[in-house]
């Protein structure tokens, strides 16, 4: 089988839905179920259609494009990505791994290949949490990690419910009807930028991800006693900042002796209260946000959270409490999808890194009902989420390459 990527077509398509915009070009701003996302989804629609794949939307508007294989009752062999962009962002991140799945399908079509399985393109969405908060809302949905209910009470910031937004941009049925039969997926890759600069400090140009990092989020809530910075005491204070203080290097030794580089915590958000330099901090709310490849070492991590809230507590007589907004499990990737990506890789004698994804993607929710693995290209100096994003075409072309090898071996 020889395979021709068509590079001009890719990255005129890349150029063509970066012009559906909010933001001035280069950036790129493009939120869910917003009349310039719905242009996006409208334009993508037909590209696929021109492709001669049957496209089918879901009640949340995740995108189904499929080129039916010669046995329709076997599981699908799916690529895909996001579309929506965050404000301000670039043109590239989810946008090579939709288009550069489309332009690996035509290539599949235009060799001669005949799938066994159907093999299907995914546009998810909401990948970005921009509108409601909640990132992955598609594959969320897919996947059944949040359930119908859960997702009918997000709202946007405007307040308005999501099911209202969805219905009003022409996403009819039940978010009931989101959820895939279990085996719908014989197999999920999804091809996207690295969004961090290994890849091209190396100069590697293809990253094999094998583990997809997963972060929980805390919320915690430091009360002590406020009063003059000039009258009270130090022996008569219970400094609320102070005890922050503590808990923040707790945290990061915690993640620092965790006995793997994989484990990362953040203390990222500290709001002090009231936040005067002549008075006392009486209370700190703190964001923090911790993520691991592995389920149990973040769990040490965010034991030792628990501990060290107990201990400075009581030791500075100060109230903590800690709420968990939010935990999702990492994911391991698919060894048979792993060997096929190193495989064609080897064929063009293309050089590739195993590597770990820090970003969560819409392949780590899939990873509850399927196989899955990912396919990382380089972007300039790591960028991603601003502007000057960038992709080099010839990273994008042997992306889409090794993607349509992969897809046709997972097809057989
Ligand atoms: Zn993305």
């Amino acid at each position: 089988m020889s395979l021709t990527i068509n590079r001009d077509r890719l990255l005129s398509e890349i150029d063509a839905l970066a012009s559906y915009s909010d933001a001035e070009a280069p950036a790129v701003t493009r939120i869910v179920f917003t009349p310039t996302d719905l242009k996006a989804r409208a334009w993508m629609k037909a590209r696929c259609e021109e492709a001669g794949l049957t496209v089918r939307q879901d009640a949340v508007g995740n995108t189904f494009a499929r080129w039916n294989g010669s046995d329709p009752a076997a599981p699908v062999v799916g690529t895909g990505s996001h579309i929506d962009a965050i404000p301000n962002a670039g043109k590239y991140d989810g946008v090579v791994g939709v288009l550069g799945g489309l332009e690996a399908i035509r290539a599949l079509r235009q060799s001669g290949f005949h799938p066994k399985h159907s093999i299907e393109l995914t546009i998810f969405t909401s990948e970005e949490p921009t509108r409601f908060g909640i990132g992955c809302l598609g594959s969320r949905l897919l996947s059944g990690t949040v359930s119908a209910d859960a997702a009918r009470k997000l709202t946007d910031s405007e307040g308005t419910a999501l099911d209202e937004v969805r219905r009003n941009a022409g996403f009819r049925g039940e978010l009931e009807e989101v959820k895939l039969p279990v085996g719908y997926y014989a197999a999920f890759v999804e091809l996207h930028i690295e969004q961090g600069p290994l890849l091209e400090r190396q100069q590697i140009p293809l990253g094999i991800v094998t583990k997809i990092a997963a972060p929980a989020s805390l919320r915690v809530l430091i009360e002590g006693t406020g009063g003059h910075a000039g009258g009270v005491l130090m022996p008569d204070r219970h400094d609320a900042l102070c005890a922050a203080a503590e808990l923040i290097l707790a945290i990061e030794n915690a993640a620092r002796t965790s006995g793997a580089v994989d484990t990362v915590a953040t203390v990222g958000i500290c709001e002090v209260f009231p936040g005067a330099v002549n008075s006392i901090p009486s209370r700190v709310r703190l964001g923090v946000d911790i993520r691991d490849t592995d389920l149990q070492r973040r769990g040490v991590v965010m034991h030792a959270l628990e501990a060290a809230c107990h201990a400075i507590s009581e030791k500075r007589r100060v109230s903590i409490r800690s709420e968990l907004v939010n935990a999702d499990a990492p994911a391991e990737c698919a060894p048979a999808i792993i060997e096929a990506l190193s495989q064609s890789c080897r064929k063009h004698e293309l050089n590739f890194l195993s590597m770990v994804s820090r970003a969560y993607h819409d392949s780590l929710f899939i990873a509850r009902i399927a196989p899955v693995a990912m396919l990382f290209i380089p972007c300039r100096n790591g960028y991603s989420h601003r502007p000057d994003e960038y992709a080099a075409p010839e990273d994008i072309v042997r992306g889409a390459l090794v993607l349509a090898e992969t897809l046709a071996a997972l097809s057989k």
